[in-house]
């Protein structure tokens, strides 16, 4: 096995092997850019280190062969007295972490050499010593673990000793004292003296850099990014070249694009008489690059050229490391550079002007989290404000507003004008109208799948949930000594869970009114709105999956509509039986009689009928998933507690109170230890009689109603919670008994479909789907039952630590399980179109918005899949990426 490459042999392609920077190293030289010369070794050198904890055997035996290459190369040997050698050995992964490996410079540097190396720079001693002292301190703090405040603190003690402040006012002579003092530190802490053979100090750069991979910030970087524990660095030894030689020398980085807007035009920073670390380091400031044209225009003009070269080369925008030694221009890394969330697409939409890359190639290149961001109004931070707590950042955007700790209050205070943010311990489905009336919602409980994250996402709702600093009161809430109460403003950003003190000012996002209609593509001067219209657009045309959304009222109804949804995917009934109709929910629990609850039954009815025919209304053509009411009834009562006490007082005031008893003997009656596995979805169809037929019947009558007027209803009956075939024959039998009843010679088509939320439900889906025009898939259901994690708990519980040990890199609420839950899909997708190869199959779970997830949605073969409104343009961007 080959364990060295030199930049002459390796290509930008052999990234996995040659890290990132090695690659990329290796294409400039071969396209004959000024690359200074060297050669690395790769990332399989580095993890045998790592698995072997010594030695790599034949290594060192390659790394003497390029050693002498790179020395015939630069007529130098490493380290020489006379006329030294010396080079850098720098970190490089595959993927970019940036400073998070070491990097050691000026190695071959010695008590001999560097009177060579002052030689080398015209007799510049300062300079000489200067380098000399850089490498022992990081060799000391890489390589040998020293603290790197000792070597500050003797860097301080010479300044203070000479009576300056600035490095630069040390001389030759104080930096050489300097040396002295820091070999001291060395030995100190190692027991040993700094090491003065050259080839030493290389070998053991070389593996302190292979080290640098497991180092903990390394560690917590890549389970940040998802970027896999397993890959290693390579390590790039590249003869030295210096910036800090002179007014004539200097060192910069350069964007061949505009990173933040995506504009055109080469954009960078250059600092005279600096190394790379300086600028890093930011220890003084630095000159736009425009500048280096008057200081040095042959280097500016062919900076200039090769960047040109780069884009053209890499068809994208490219970032550069350059240095210039004494009117020499040296490039000392590339790559093809990050951007913000505007500039991907801005980007993308330029190069496809350009003719430099098709629309395929754009689609590829910008994501649907990136889009995420762009749909977010955004608060301006330009002050720096300092957050007051922190929680988990549920549902993005930017809310400010009165703090109200009850969903009636924020009605209210919403009703009058004023914007809220509903401040709860954790919210519940009584919130909802408060929900609704909030700018924001702010929880000190519960994680990204929560009541209140699951339904602020729905919302398009601001969200921070889980600060739980946050002691949550009455009227008031506490974070340490702060204390925040009713009617105090507060701002949340539901991006970075961030919550501040006062109103902090916000931007509203262009690519929303976009989406909502409000600016037109072609005539907005807006470069990002046309170029998120341009991919977003060609993404529908490329997409096999359709989007459908999650939608429960006409108004989102529509809004999704707007968005580019193409149907609804799950229309939750039980979000029609709050505010004013839970009186009627609650006199068909308390029906002592058949003739009392099919009174309450019939009260419901006409009103449901309304709630249907207005979401069929505006949807019109396209296809409507209702589902039939999944949630344990006793929700829509108050709580046990509560009616306790307020029974237990009322009798200690000799009074009776008939009513709350009859209701707590109700919510007695229909207590559950785990609600969640209770009487709920279908099997509340199966226990109460009436209640699936009243809304059939009212959907059907719905339909109806709107192909009298001319309309296109096109409902799909969904049926929740089924684990057996039997089940879903027992409500089908019935409902179709009332469709044949109600629907006459409307011409009206209902499908009837089930969800697959329950495991045993996906592993029979063959039999199932005899019973079933379609499946949906309720992976938030799947998830929790398939993994056996409560939905509403487990986030903040213990899922940090699954996190922490790299259980799942992400919570399987939010992207799928593919291994796992999505096997489960992948089994009853296939089983059910065995049975029933024209069955429709879809998702209305949580990831049906899930960028990640929709691709695996793509690959199982679902027809489509659904979310929530503000997730419909996201998933049809993903959509598009999944297909090309
Ligand atoms: C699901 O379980 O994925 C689903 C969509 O249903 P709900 O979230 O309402 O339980
Ligand atoms: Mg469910």
């Amino acid at each position: 096995m080959k364990f060295v490459y030199d930049f002459h042999e390796g290509n930008k392609d052999l990234k996995d092997l040659l890290g990132g920077k090695g690659a990329n190293l290796a294409e400039m030289t071969n396209l004959g850019l000024p690359v200074p010369p060297g050669f690395t070794i790769t990332t399989e050198a580095c993890r045998q280190y790592l698995r072997n904890g010594t030695h790599v055997p034949g290594l060192a035996g390659e790394i003497d062969a390029h050693l002498a290459t790179l020395e015939r190369t630069m007529g130098r040997r490493l380290g020489d007295p006379d006329d030294p050698l010396l080079v850098s050995v720098r970190s490089g992964a595959k993927f970019s972490m940036p400073g998070m490996m070491e990097t050691v410079l000026n190695v071959g540097l010695n008590d001999a050499s560097v009177a060579g190396l002052s030689r080398q720079a015209g007799g510049n001693d300062r300079f000489a010593w200067d380098s000399y002292r850089r490498l022992i301190q990081m060799f000391g703090k890489t390589v040998c673990d020293v603290p790197g405040g000792e070597f500050e603190d003797a860097l301080h003690e010479a300044k203070a000793a000479k009576g300056v402040t600035d490095d630069v006012q040390l001389d030759a002579n104080d930096l050489r004292a300097l040396v002295t003092a820091y070999k001291k530190v060395f030995v100190k802490h190692t027991g040993h003296d700094f090491p003065q053979a050259p080839r030493e100090q290389l070998d053991l750069a070389v593996e302190a850099v292979f080290r640098s991979w497991n180092a903990d910030r390394a560690v917590l970087y890549r389970r940040q990014e998802r970027i896999p524990a397993d890959l290693g660095t390579a390590v790039n030894v590249v003869a030295m070249v210096f910036g800090n030689l002179g007014a004539d020398s200097g060192t910069g980085v350069a964007f061949t694009r505009d990173p933040a807007s995506g504009e055109p035009g080469v954009y960078g920073d250059y600092l005279p008489n600096a190394q790379g670390e300086d600028v890093v380091a930011g220890i003084r400031n630095t000159l736009a690059l425009a500048e280096l044209e008057k200081l040095d225009k042959p280097s500016y003009d062919q900076l200039l050229r090769i960047m040109a070269t780069l884009e053209g080369h890499y068809r994208d925008l490219c970032d550069i490391e350059f240095t210039i030694e004494r009117g020499k221009l040296w490039m000392l890394q590339t790559r093809v550079g990050k951007r913000t969330a505007a500039a991907a697409f801005t980007i993308a939409a330029q190069l496809v002007d350009e003719g430099v890359i098709d629309l395929d190639e754009a689609l590829a290149r910008v994501t649907g989290n990136q889009l995420a961001q762009l749909m977010f109004p955004r608060f301006d931070l330009a002050g720096e404000p300092a957050p007051i707590t922190r929680g988990v950042g549920a549902s993005p955007g930017a809310a400010a507003g009165e703090v109200v700790f009850t969903a009636q209050r924020a009605v209210e205070v919403a009703a009058a004008g004023r914007p809220v943010i509903l401040v709860r311990r954790e919210t519940n489905p009584d919130d909802l109208p408060g929900m609704i009336a909030a700018r924001g919602i702010l929880t000190s409980r519960g994680g990204k799948t929560s009541h209140a994250a699951v339904v602020a996402r729905g919302m398009g709702k601001t969200c921070v949930c889980g600060a739980d600093e946050m002691e949550v009161g009455a009227s008031s809430f506490t974070i340490g000594e702060t204390v925040v109460g009713e009617g105090d403003i507060v701002s949340i950003d539901g991006t970075t869970g961030r919550v501040y003190l006062g109103e902090l000012p916000v931007r509203p996002s262009e690519v929303v009114q976009y989406f909502e209609g409000d600016l037109d593509p072609e005539r907005a001067n807006e470069p990002l709105v046309a170029a998120v219209h341009r991919i977003v657009t060609h993404a529908d045309a490329r997409r096999r999956l359709t989007v459908r959304t999650n939608a429960d009222t006409g108004a989102d109804a529509a809004r999704a509509r707007r968005f580019g949804a193409q149907g609804i995917g799950l229309c939750r009934t039980e979000h029609m039986f709050l505010g004013d109709r839970r009186e009627l929910v609650e006199r068909l629990i308390l029906a002592r009689t058949d003739g009392e609850r099919d009174e309450a039954l019939a009260a419901l009815q006409p009103l449901q009928r309304a709630d249907f025919l207005e979401i069929f209304r505006e949807m019109n053509g396209l296809p409507v998933t209702i589902r039939l009411i999944d949630p344990p009834l006793h929700e829509f009562l108050p709580s046990l507690e509560e009616l306790a006490v307020r029974v237990a007082v009322a009798h200690e005031h000799g009074e009776r109170v008939e009513h709350d008893e009859q209701m707590l003997a109700a919510v007695r009656r229909m207590h559950e230890q785990n609600p969640m596995l209770g009487l709920r979805g279908v099997r509340l169809g199966l226990v109460i009689p009436g209640l699936f037929a009243m809304q059939v019947r009212a959907i059907v009558e719905a339909a109806v109603a709107l192909a009298a007027e001319g309309g296109t209803p096109r409902p799909e009956i969904m049926v929740p919670l089924v684990g057996a075939v039997q089940e879903l024959e027992t409500v089908r039998a019935e409902a179709e008994k009332i469709i044949a009843e109600v629907i006459g010679d409307s011409g009206v088509r209902v499908l009837i479909g089930t969800m697959i939320e329950v495991p045993r439900a996906a592993l029979t889906a063959g039999q199932i789907a005899e019973a079933a025009e379609f499946f949906s898939f309720g992976t938030n259901d799947l998830t929790q039952m398939g993994w056996g994690f409560s939905r509403d708990d487990v986030e903040g519980a213990f899922f940090w630590r699954y996190l922490e040990l790299g259980i799942f890199g992400i919570s399987p609420f939010e992207s799928i399980d593919t291994e796992g839950v999505g096997r489960l899909v992948r089994i009853a997708a296939e089983e059910g179109r065995a049975t029933r190869p024209d069955l429709k199959l879809g998702v209305c779970g949580e990831h049906g918005g899930d960028p990640d997830s929709v691709h695996f949605f793509h690959q199982v073969g679902l027809d489509y899949v659904s979310c929530s409104p503000f997730r419909v343009p996201i998933a049809r961007l993903e959509a598009g990426r999944a297909a090309v």
